[in-house]
Parts: structure tokens; C-alpha cells; sequence
């Protein structure tokens, strides 16, 4: 059996080397590095998958800084959002002296709850920042609903959720990031859909506020060497735009790959009493950017695998209302005490797009052998 990877990716690579080896080598020829019309295409064929408008960046971190400047949030304005997350959710915010204000999430979904969002809504709160974790939409019909009551705007982190789909109770379909206002991915290696180095970007459905996002990551240049708003320099090369532009022919395939894979753990673990599945919703795909259980034997379970020779990661350790670099937003241990409970008992599984069979069987007997022997 091969080695198993927590992400697999040069065995994905190898089964898309001929087109890959080729973008990057027209890529090279051009010698247009940046800003060139392989950017655009990317833009555009990503733009048709998720049918709204793109506008590409240097990494998801920044996509986020994108919005909140393009939507012109202020110091001191509030956004609502989960402190379970990846710390770029929250970072880009409070450099442009914005206030995260958390509310806990939900034990069994890991996304933002809901329905504590109306307690924590001031006059200062300009935006509700869910974040689609692990690949699975946060109730967004819900926090459109508070969104519409109070005015304020809605910024999808969908940095894990590229592919998911949100199905709303009225029958419409749509793509996790193209819901609220604005969207911001992220191309990561690992992500959904991963470059060979950094990536991300923006979606929104509104053009105006499409050009402003342009804008802005163009260092906000209205013509050549004139700047109508203070901006960044944030851009995707022409070199991942090639091969995301290669990759994204894949996606749907890419998808299947992992959803396969997060069935057949349904499948084998369900019986073991000791662990929690990542629970599917009614109202969202699940496009399974990670596979996360949850069991009280975490870190026993971790060091098992591990000696089986199985990876498998802690997705957050700790989470971001307690890290020191955020202490001045004032939270204490027990302010959310369903993320802090999740923070010692998740585990991650290995998941990517090349599992094969017999490295999911022998990943599932070594957890049931575990449990036997515990
Ligand atoms: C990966 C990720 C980001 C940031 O993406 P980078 O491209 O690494 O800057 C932001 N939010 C979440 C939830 C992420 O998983």
C-alpha cells in the first residue's frame, strides 16, 4: 500500500501532468508573468462555474481585506463572526481596526450558530462574516434574514467551500460565496481548488462593487498612474492562473473524489459510539475540504493513527478568542464554550482527491481497532 497523505497533492498532479506541464510552459514562453490574458480567462471560467462576477488576488487573506475596503467598513465597525475558524477570518478586520465580535458555534456542524447572531448586534456592527468551514455552508438563509433587518452586509468566507452548493427552502441552487455581498476564496495548495504557490479571490454579484474590488487590488488605479482610492497591490499570477485554469476543468471530478471518500468513513464509523460524524444539512452540499470527527479520545486517537503510519490533523487547536495576538478583544476561557470544547475533541482525517480504497480500509480498521482496544 502507498504511504498515506493527509492531501495528496503530486499524486493529483501526476494525473493531470501533461495539461499542467503545458500551461506552465506557455506561461514561461509569453514571459507575461502578471496581469496577463491567461489571468483573465482564469477569471472568466471561474466567473461561469460559479455564475457571478471574479475578480482573482494574491491569496484568501487578502481577498478579505478586498472586501472589507471595497465595501468601505470603517475602524470601529463591528462584524460578526466564529472564533473557530482559520485566523485570517478575523486578522485583515482588526489591521484596518475593525472589532470581531464572536458568536459560538454549533457543536455538530462547527459553523457559526445562528441563532445567537441577533444578541450581539449593535449600531457599530456593518457586517455578519460566516465562514463555510470544512466545506460546508453556514446557515446563510437565516443570517440573510438578520442581514436584511439590520442593514448590514454579508461577507462569505468561503475559503474552504469552493464547489459547495446552498440549497434554499424555496428550490434555488446556489454557489457558497455568491450568496452574501461579496466572496472570498482562497487557492491554497490544500484548498478545494489549490495553486502551486499562493492564490485567491473575490466574488461579488454587483458590478459596481466588482470594479471598486478591481480596483482596490490594483493599488486603486482608476486609468495608468491614477489613483482614486487608497488601495493594495494583490494579484494572481499568470503561472497558477494557467493551472487553476487547468485544474478547474476538474473540480466537479475533484468532488466526487472526496465526497466518495467522506462516505465510505459514514459508512465504517458510524457504528462507533465513541465518535461523532461531521453532521450534512439540509440546506448545503458538503464538499468536504476536510473530514472532521469528533471524539473524546482525540489525542489518544491521534497518536495510535500516527504509529500506524495514518496523518491526521487537529483543525483548530486552539481557538481565536483566546490566542494572545487577540487578548485585546477581551474574551475569556467559557465566553464560547461549544468552539472550545470542539478545539480539544475535532480531529481531521486524511482526505484528498487520490484515497484509494485499501488506504480507507485500512484507515477505518485501525480507528475501529483503537476503539476495541480503548
Ligand atoms: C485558507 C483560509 C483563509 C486564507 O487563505 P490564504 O490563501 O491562506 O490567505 C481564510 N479563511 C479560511 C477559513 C481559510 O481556510
Amino acid at each position: 500500500m502507498q504511504t498515506i497523505h493527509m492531501c495528496d497533492l503530486y499524486g493529483q498532479y501526476l494525473t493531470m501532468k501533461d495539461e499542467i506541464d503545458t500551461a506552465i510552459q506557455d506561461v514561461i514562453k509569453s514571459t507575461h508573468f502578471i496581469k496577463s490574458g491567461k489571468v483573465l480567462d482564469f477569471e472568466e471560467k471561474l466567473a461561469t462555474y460559479l455564475k457571478t462576477n471574479v475578480v482573482s488576488c494574491g491569496n484568501g487573506t487578502d481577498a478579505l481585506q478586498l472586501a472589507f475596503m471595497a465595501l468601505e467598513l470603517q475602524p470601529g465597525d463591528e462584524i460578526i463572526t466564529t472564533p473557530f475558524t482559520f485566523v485570517s477570518t478575523v486578522e485583515t478586520a482588526v489591521l484596518m481596526g475593525m472589532k470581531p465580535v464572536f458568536v459560538d458555534v454549533c457543536a455538530d456542524t462547527y459553523n457559526l450558530n445562528a441563532d445567537l447572531i441577533e444578541a450581539v448586534i449593535t449600531d457599530k456592527t456593518k457586517a455578519i462574516l460566516p465562514v463555510h468551514l470544512f466545506g460546508q455552508c453556514a446557515d446563510l438563509e437565516k443570517i440573510l434574514t438578520l442581514a436584511g433587518k439590520y442593514s448590514l452586509f454579508i461577507v462569505e468566507d468561503a475559503c474552504q467551500a469552493l464547489g459547495t452548493d446552498f440549497y434554499f427552502e424555496d428550490g434555488t441552487v446556489k454557489n457558497a460565496g455568491t450568496i452574501g455581498d461579496v466572496g472570498c476564496n482562497s487557492f491554497f495548495p490544500s484548498k478545494n481548488l489549490g495553486a502551486f504557490g499562493d492564490g485567491g479571490a473575490v466574488y461579488a454579484k454587483d458590478e459596481q462593487l466588482t470594479n471598486k474590488i478591481r480596483s482596490v487590488a490594483n493599488h486603486g488605479m482608476k486609468a495608468k498612474y491614477e489613483y482614486e482610492r487608497i488601495g493594495m497591490n494583490s494579484r494572481l499570477d499568470s503561472m497558477q492562473a494557467a493551472i487553476l485554469e487547468v485544474k478547474l476543468k476538474y473540480i466537479e471530478k475533484h468532488i466526487k473524489a472526496r465526497q466518495n471518500a467522506a462516505l465510505f468513513y459514514d459508512e465504517k464509523l458510524k457504528n462507533i459510539d465513541e465518535i461523532d460524524l461531521p453532521l450534512r444539512v439540509k440546506y448545503s452540499s458538503h464538499t468536504f475540504h476536510q473530514y472532521t470527527i469528533r471524539t473524546e479520545k482525540r489525542d489518544a486517537l491521534q497518536k495510535y493513527l500516527g504509529e500506524k503510519g495514518i496523518p491526521s490533523m487537529v483543525y483548530y487547536p486552539k481557538v481565536l478568542h483566546l490566542q494572545a495576538a487577540y487578548k485585546n478583544l477581551g474574551y475569556q476561557k467559557g465566553d464560547f464554550p461549544v468552539a472550545e470544547k470542539l478545539s480539544e475533541t475535532v480531529l481531521s482525517l486524511p482526505m484528498h482527491t487520490e484515497l484509494q480504497a485499501e488506504q480507507l480500509e485500512y484507515i477505518v480498521k485501525n480507528i475501529e481497532a483503537f476503539y476495541e482496544n480503548s
